[in-house]
């Protein structure tokens, strides 16, 4: 950050505010020549590259994300905006992560331990769909304990 008087690149902190767009706000006095002036940051939301198990990537895909998450909720007792909300909180906690990459296997433990919350049929439809075989194994306990009466 240069000081737009003296161009020095030495300046200190007076003041930070951040704004409801997630930007920062910055008052700065130049070290050098005692000037002040602001700086703004703008936080920009990446969503990182998905890492598929052929290793290939993709970027994240909201509509595909969302579709796979209707289809387990089919005939479910879950609502349209149940399933929305799930999509916006993995795709949120995705950005959060502030990753250039992330593997599927993430994504899908993710929607997984929201959906398993939600409603258990349809947590277990996407398990099967998602995980493989050693997981499934290992989620079989649960699937008992939901089938005791
Ligand atoms: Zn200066």
């Amino acid at each position: 950050m240069r000081c737009p008087y003296c161009q020095s690149e030495e300046s200190k902190v007076i003041d930070t505010t951040h704004d409801s767009q997630g930007g920062i706000r910055r008052r700065r006095k130049c070290e050098k020549c005692g000037k002040r002036y602001s700086t703004y940051e703008r936080l920009i939301r990446q969503t990182p590259l998905i890492v598929k198990r052929d290793s290939t990537r993709e970027e994240f895909d909201r509509e595909k994300l969302l579709r796979g998450v209707r289809t387990a909720c089919t005939k479910r007792p879950v609502s349209a905006a149940q399933i929305e909300t799930l999509v916006n909180e993995v795709e949120a906690s995705l950005q959060q992560l502030g990753r250039s990459e992330i593997t599927s296997r993430v994504v899908g433990d993710m929607v997984i331990e929201r959906l398993k919350d939600l409603d258990h049929i349809a947590y277990i439809r996407y398990a099967s769909v998602y995980l493989q075989m050693a997981d499934l194994h290992a989620i079989r306990d649960e699937i008992d304990k939901l089938l005791e009466p």
